[in-house]
C-alpha cells in the first residue's frame, strides 16, 4: 500500500476561502475581526511564525498587529500590555507568541488573557472548556489536526486512536477531541514501556513528539492514518517531521507530509478562532 498524502495547505487554502468570505460579510456589518500577537525577543523560528500569522490575516482581510517586546521584558509589563489589549475593542483575539524568555512564566501570562480573547484556547478557563465540552476556544493544532483526519473520509467513531506525545497544547487536547469523536484513545509519552506494541494498534495514529523520524515502519499498523505533528530542523536544514515519511508512506493509507501537512492548518484554526471571537464580540 501507498499512503495518499494529505495536502494540508490545499486544505488549508480551502478553508481559508471560506473564511474571507466571512470577513467580508463581518466588514459589511462594520466589524474588521483583529488579531494581535505579541513576540517577546528575538527568536528567529518565532519570528517567522508570528510575520505567517499576520500575513494569514492580511490574506483574508483581517487586521492584525504585531507588538514586539524585548528579550529582557519583565514579566509585569507583557501582563500590562496583555491588560490593554483586553480593553481594545478593535482586537478580538490574542495571542502570545511561545516559548517566552527564562524570567516570565508562560502560564501566569497566559493567565491574564481575556477568556473572551484567547483564540489559542490555552489560558484554564477555555482548557476546562474542552474537557467538559462546552463552546470555547479549542487550541489550533489539535483543532486542525481532527480537520485533517475527517477530511481523509475517515469515521473517527469507534477508531482506536494512539497520540503520541502529552504537552498541553498538543498531545492532551488532541486526545480529548478525539475522544470526543468517539474514538478509544491511547495516549504514550516519554515514559511508555515497547512504544511501538502500542503505536501498532492505531487505526489513527497522531504524533507530537518533537525528535526527528522517531516513528519508523515498525511502529505503524498497516492501512492507519498517520498525522505527524513535529517540525525538526536537521543539521543540514532540512525541515522533518517525527514519522520516517519515506517508509511509513508505503504502509500508512493517509500521512501528512512535513512541511505542507499540519503546519498550514494550525494557522487556518487561529483565523477562524480569531473570526468566532469577533462574531461574538458583535452578538454581545
Ligand atoms: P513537547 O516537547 O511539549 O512534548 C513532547 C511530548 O513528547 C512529551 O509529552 C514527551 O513525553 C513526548 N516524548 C518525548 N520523547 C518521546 C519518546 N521518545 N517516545 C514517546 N514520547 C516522547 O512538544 P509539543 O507537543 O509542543 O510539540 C511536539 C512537536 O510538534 C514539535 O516538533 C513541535 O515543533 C511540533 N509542533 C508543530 C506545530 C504545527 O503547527 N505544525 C504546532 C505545535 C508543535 P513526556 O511528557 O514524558 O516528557
Amino acid at each position: 500500500m501507498t499512503a495518499k498524502i494529505i495536502d494540508g495547505k490545499a486544505i488549508a487554502e480551502e478553508i481559508r476561502a471560506d473564511l474571507k468570505a466571512d470577513v467580508e460579510k463581518l466588514k459589511s456589518e462594520g466589524l474588521t475581526p483583529g488579531l494581535a500577537v505579541i513576540l517577546v525577543g528575538d527568536d528567529s523560528a518565532s519570528d517567522t511564525y508570528v510575520r505567517m500569522k499576520a500575513k494569514a490575516c492580511e490574506n483574508i482581510g483581517m487586521y492584525s498587529e504585531v507588538i514586539r517586546m524585548p528579550e529582557n521584558t519583565a514579566e509585569v509589563d507583557l501582563i500590562e500590555k496583555i491588560k490593554q489589549l483586553n480593553n481594545r475593542t478593535d482586537i478580538h483575539g490574542i495571542l502570545v507568541q511561545l516559548p517566552l524568555p527564562s524570567q516570565i512564566n508562560e502560564q501566569t501570562v497566559i493567565d491574564h488573557i481575556s477568556e473572551e480573547k484567547d483564540v489559542d484556547g490555552f489560558t484554564p478557563h477555555n482548557v476546562g472548556n474542552l474537557v467538559i465540552q462546552n463552546d470555547g476556544f479549542i487550541p489550533c493544532t489539535p483543532y486542525g489536526i481532527v480537520e485533517l483526519i475527517k477530511r481523509t473520509g475517515t469515521d473517527i467513531e469507534g477508531k482506536h486512536a494512539v497520540v503520541v506525545g502529552r504537552s498541553n497544547i498538543v498531545g492532551k487536547p488532541v486526545a480529548i477531541l478525539l475522544l470526543q469523536e468517539n474514538a478509544t484513545v491511547t495516549i504514550c509519552h516519554s515514559k511508555t514501556k515497547q512504544l511501538s506494541d502500542v503505536t501498532k494498534l492505531a487505526d489513527i495514529l497522531v504524533v507530537a513528539v518533537g525528535k526527528a523520524e522517531v516513528i519508523k515502519k515498525d511502529h505503524v499498523k498497516p492501512g492507519a492514518v498517520v498525522i505527524d505533528v513535529g517540525m525538526n530542523r536537521l543539521a543540514d536544514g532540512k525541515l522533518v517531521g517525527d514519522v520516517h515519511f519515506n517508509s511509513v508512506k508505503d504502509i500508512a493509507s493517509f500521512i501528512t507530509p512535513v512541511p505542507k501537512g499540519v503546519g498550514p492548518m494550525t494557522i487556518t484554526m487561529l483565523l477562524f478562532n480569531t473570526i468566532k471571537a469577533a462574531k461574538k464580540h458583535l452578538n454581545r
